[in-house]
């Protein structure tokens, strides 16, 4: 899927307080999922 990997380009070009976190948390790893719906474990993609 191109548009995820897109997707975690930015994110990752993103500086931390720069990115929005949603009300969610990751089911891996228990931080919070940021707007693009990742997770900086790299889940989301299920
Ligand atoms: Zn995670």
């Amino acid at each position: 899927m191109a548009d995820k990997e897109d997707a975690h380009v930015k994110m990752y070009k993103k500086e931390f307080h720069e990115v929005k976190y949603l009300d969610v948390k990751c089911p891996i790893c228990n931080n919070r999922i940021d707007e693009y719906g990742y997770c900086s474990c790299g889940s989301g993609d299920s």
